[in-house]
């Protein structure tokens, strides 16, 4: 059975590359599993934080690269996927590369499997890890369960040899830009550094050791005087922290 979805642009952003990249990630889901969907919608940012406009991602913490919004009483469920967001660590030539697309089939699967379990299709089994995330946040079995659709999605995916190929295009450029944050960070630009960890972290998120970087990198650039921050950035992080979701 053939499922077409529409996809609709709210931005010029990175549009018409990212509906690409949806479609081609698409094939790679189940058609079934998306059925009842209303559409997936390419936003700049999401909607329900207008203030993530005003910063950079690596201020704001981890964040996410799409949402899966229920049914309302106005609309049909929907996947919103964040370009400000999502391509924040891609060099511009690497725009129509694999990374990309194998970090949108990892965002949109993830939010088709918060679809399957609404409706009831996907089974949440109690967690199985008792760490905290790198965000701070506490095992939570909805997001184990998206997490590993996603997976087993993508792992489909890296049968290809060219999938393989980003992927390893992907580990390659988390390094650089791992290392990269390192030299800054030993130069006191803690603010360039954080920006560098953040980078590594969310292109690949396997690469743990930027991610701890980034948590540190960020202490750093609040804590050490004098600080590369403005006061407004001082000030945005500290709201974060006290509001991470
Ligand atoms: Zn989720």
């Amino acid at each position: 059975m053939a499922i077409i979805i529409r996809i609709e642009a709210e931005t010029k952003h990175y549009a018409r590359i990212t509906k690409w990249h949806i479609q081609r990630a698409l094939r790679w889901i189940t058609a079934e599993d998306l059925q009842g969907l209303g559409c997936i919608r390419i936003l700049d940012h999401e909607s329900a934080d207008p203030q993530a406009s005003t910063q950079p991602p690596y201020l704001r913490g981890f964040v996410y690269l799409g949402h899966y919004y229920r049914k309302s009483d106005a609309r049909l469920p929907e996947i919103h996927v964040f370009t400000k967001d999502l391509y924040y660590a891609i060099p511009k030539f690497l725009a129509l590369s694999p990374i990309v697309t194998l970090e949108v089939a990892t965002t949109i699967a993830h939010e088709v499997a918060h679809h399957l379990i609404e409706l009831g299709h996907l089974s949440v089994a109690s967690s199985t890890s008792t760490k905290t995330s790198l965000d701070g946040r506490k095992p939570n079995p909805q997001e184990e369960a998206a997490d590993s659709y996603a997976a087993a999605v993508v792992t489909r995916m890296l049968q290809t040899p060219y999938y393989k190929f980003g992927k390893i295009m992907a580990t390659g450029l988390s390094n650089i830009y791992f290392r990269l944050g390192l030299a800054a960070h030993k130069n006191a630009n803690f603010k360039e550094a954080a920006s560098l960890h953040y980078r590594a972290y969310i292109i690949d998120r396997d690469n743990d050791a930027a991610g701890q970087c980034y948590l540190r990198d960020r202490e750093d650039m609040l804590s050490k005087t004098p600080s590369s921050l403005t006061d407004a950035e001082r000030l945005w992080i500290y709201h974060r922290r006290a509001a991470r979701r």
